[in-house]
């Protein structure tokens, strides 16, 4: 069996350092915030290229946070994207504010951002880019349309950890941008977790405040805050890990161009690059129309897939009363219909990779030659 992933290899590179860390913050007792999650911020704003950053109990929180101290709520709208994870909008949704969707770019899956402007209203606060699968949202574009529209630029950068654009690293180009270490993401802790990266001082005193009841001094509540700390234990492990990102992230680059060695001319389409980013591939994911095919017969070679993702937001029962239906964002939906994501992940051997691509060109042979109907 070939996974997505693999945490228990990886647990098995990272063993000793990871024990030790796990004791450190057992013995020093402690669980909440404390000087692990004091040290990892630090650390995590360093490699982010950012002035600080707020550790946090999830991505989720993360987004809610960064919506709060952007002074968004009620009567609002902020403009993402329909081809993500569900908490992109759920956050949104969190603070009152209302998501409004813009279809997304065939090539890279991110936000287009040519129909940006169109939607921009009155009520307008902010843009939530994703940067989706690893691979950065084109930035200079967003940045310039928030800049003459007086926007706030929140990026989801929850699966992009030491992704850049044009040389900067994702989560540091906006006023702010969020992270989420849930464990299967590039930089996992072992269970929850989440950061808020930031320039800004002042919003970074203000997510501090509401993730621990808006307090600073015990039992004085400065704002209506939140219980959205991050754990001793999660800021400890996430320190080691964050030692190894850098190499686990080329082992992850490596095996998507192998990837694209051997899959080269097979009837599927491949990950494409654009020319602005380094790509970080949380996802590898192709596409086509054979799409289920493919993937039935992968999982007979006892190959794993994953499908990121086959609903876009915009059609989910939970988001009806938003009011989009069915067309509303064909791009999206044309991707929720052809998207797999092939295992990749560092500790991956090179014959894993090849067993993929061997069980996926026989397959794009047989779909093509019975086509589903
Ligand atoms: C994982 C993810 C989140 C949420 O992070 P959690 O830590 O699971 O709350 C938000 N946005 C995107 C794009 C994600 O992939």
């Amino acid at each position: 069996m070939i996974p997505v992933l693999d945490l228990k290899a990886q647990y098995r590179t990272i063993k000793s350092e990871l024990d030790a860390a796990v004791i450190r913050v057992l013995e020093n007792a402690q669980f909440i915030l404390g000087p692990e999650v004091a040290a990892f911020e630090n650390e995590f704003a360093g490699y982010c290229g950012a002035a600080e950053a707020v550790g946090v109990n999830s991505g989720t929180s993360a987004l809610h946070l960064a919506l709060l101290a952007a002074g968004i709520g009620s009567d609002d709208e902020v403009i993402t994207s329909p081809f993500t994870f569900i908490a992109t909008a759920a956050a949104i949704v969190y603070t009152g504010a209302r998501p409004v969707f813009v279809d997304i770019d065939p090539a890279s899956f991110n936000m287009d951002v040519t129909r940006i402007e169109a939607a921009i209203t009155p009520r307008t606060r902010a843009i939530l880019p994703v940067h989706l699968f690893g691979q950065p949202a084109d930035m200079d574009p967003i940045m310039d349309i928030a800049r003459r529209h007086g926007l706030v630029v929140i990026e989801d950068a929850a699966q992009s950890h030491g992704a850049e654009y044009k040389g900067r690293r994702v989560g540091s180009i906006g006023e702010m941008g969020c992270f989420s270490f849930y464990p299967g993401k590039n930089l996992g802790a072992c269970g929850e977790g989440g950061a808020v990266v930031t320039n800004n001082a002042a919003y970074a005193r203000k997510i501090r405040l509401l993730r621990d009841w808006g307090s600073e001094r015990k039992y004085v509540h400065e704002l209506k805050g939140y219980n959205y700390r991050m754990e001793g234990m999660q800021g400890a492990i996430l320190r080691v890990k964050l030692r190894h990102l850098e190499k686990w992230t080329e082992a992850r680059r490596a095996h998507a161009a192998r990837y694209g060695e051997l899959l080269e001319d097979c009837g599927v389409r491949l990950p494409e690059v654009m020319p602005y980013g380094r790509h970080v591939y949380h996802v590898y994911t192709i596409r086509g129309a054979d799409r289920d095919a493919w993937r039935a017969e992968l999982q007979q070679h006892e190959i794993q897939t994953g499908i990121h993702y086959p609903v876009p937001v915009h059609l989910q029962p939970a988001y009806a009363d938003l009011g989009y239906g069915r067309g509303a964002f064909p791009v999206a939906e044309q991707a929720a219909a052809q998207v797999l994501a092939l295992p990749i992940y560092p500790e991956m051997t090179g014959s894993q990779l090849e067993e993929v691509a061997v069980a996926l060109r026989l397959a794009a042979t047989r779909a093509h030659l019975s086509p589903a109907v």
